[in-house]
């Protein structure tokens, strides 16, 4: 059996762990959210600092040019896209991923006029389904169809994430994109639960886009990125037609005319205060190894899945080749679960009706907090410690 001296040697040969000091994490916490908001980067305090005290209180207006304010929408955009297997004028960066979401699906289905069929899956996170839904209720005429319905022959565009927020469960982006493409359809793909998490290569597919607070840490309220294949920058259109996507912004024109390149796909005055926080984020993913980051995500899942053993249902896929770098484990009192471990310093989230989320962020998960958060986890289980009525209330968040 695995005991903790075998986790702790695992760390003293783990390749990333000195990434861990790079995170500011509090004592007597193992923090197994960050699939939900990564932790903060410990530069990232100074960075913000540096934006609000030096630009923004030194430079105010000025802040725009010589800080490069108005370009980062896209200069971020280019420092991310190497970690979505893009290049450089291909992702832009802003807004939520919501909207995101919104711009990618509705320039898909202008580019395919003649069909009227909106594949999504009903299982993705709920704002992926209710931006269709509202979409398809604006526009009118259009059918919204199950991914798991498997047909694509009639569809404009399917719409799926990369990896399942709840189950974990990780599609396979290159044969989907490609059934998807031969059927005639676009494919846009929600990267929320794999960038950061594993290699990602969007370079197939028509649209993708992500949020940035989870696996790479940019903090709460960061902005998303969305990315455009370059073979539609010429054609494809942003229904959010805002004055930072026209061709001169500050020519002031009165009608609507869309910039060249991925900046047509920019909406409004970007966030400036996230933009720091994520740029913090950034400087460190640009050191990151990612096959090794992938690697230790599967075996660090894998740990956990192997000490929990029967003692909960698995959701997950027990492959970890076909899971993100989450753990789900399913019962029917989650809820007081999951509240009693984070009494105990363990911290998951839940996921209605039934599914307790653990989210390992290789960067700075240790094999160490793993084997805790099991022996923990199997602790409020084996003496019911969840049955103290204290945990039974709802939060409003969990
Ligand atoms: C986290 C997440 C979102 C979040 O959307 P926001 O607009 O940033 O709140 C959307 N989709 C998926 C699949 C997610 O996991």
């Amino acid at each position: 059996m695995i005991d903790r001296d075998h986790c702790l040697a695992l760390d003293a040969g783990d390749p990333l762990r000195a990434f861990r000091d790079e995170f500011v994490l509090p004592e007597g916490v193992v923090y197994l959210v960050g699939n939900s908001l990564g932790a903060l980067p410990r530069h990232a305090a100074e960075r913000v600092r540096r934006a609000v005290q030096d630009e923004w209180g030194g430079q105010l207006v000025g802040g725009w040019n010589q800080a490069g304010w108005y370009g980062q929408p896209l200069t971020v955009g280019d420092r991310l896209a190497p970690l979505i297997g893009a290049g450089p004028g291909q992702v832009v960066v802003g807004n939520t991923t919501s909207i995101a979401i919104y711009q990618a699906v509705a320039a898909a289905l202008r580019l395919r006029p003649e069909r009227r069929v909106i594949v999504s899956d009903v299982q993705n996170f709920p704002t992926d389904h209710y931006m269709v839904q509202g979409l398809a209720g604006l526009l009118g005429g259009y059918e919204i169809r199950d991914f798991a319905a498997g047909r694509f022959d009639d569809a404009a565009v399917v719409l799926l994430s990369e990896v399942d927020y709840r189950t974990g469960a990780r599609h396979d982006v290159p044969s989907i994109t490609a059934r998807v493409q031969e059927a005639g359809a676009l494919m846009v793909w929600d990267l929320c639960h794999s960038v950061g998490a594993m290699e990602v290569d969007v370079s197939e597919a028509d649209f993708a886009l992500g949020c940035t607070y989870k696996y790479l840490n940019a903090g709460p309220g960061a902005p998303a990125f969305l990315y455009v294949n370059p073979r539609h920058h010429a054609t494809a259109e942003n229904v959010l037609s805002g004055w930072h996507g026209h061709a001169e912004p500050f020519a002031f024109e009165p009608d609507y005319r869309p910039a060249e390149g991925i900046r047509r796909f920019a909406v409004g005055t970007p966030h400036v205060l996230s933009f720091a926080a994520l740029e913090a984020a950034l400087d460190v993913w640009e050191r990151v190894p990612m096959d090794q980051v992938r690697a230790k995500s599967m075996a660090l899942t894998s740990l956990f899945v192997e000490l929990v053993g029967d003692a909960l249902e698995l959701v997950s896929p027990a492959d970890p080749a076909a899971r993100g770098s989450q753990v789900s484990l399913r019962h029917a009192d989650g809820y007081p679960i999951m509240r009693a471990l984070i009494d105990r310093g363990v911290h998951g989230d839940f996921r209605a009706p039934d599914v307790l989320r653990f989210g390992f962020a290789p960067l700075y998960i240790r094999y160490a907090d793993v084997y805790d958060a099991a022996v923990t986890l199997r602790e409020v289980l084996d003496r019911e410690l969840w049955r103290d009525e204290k945990y039974a209330q709802r939060l409003a968040v969990t």
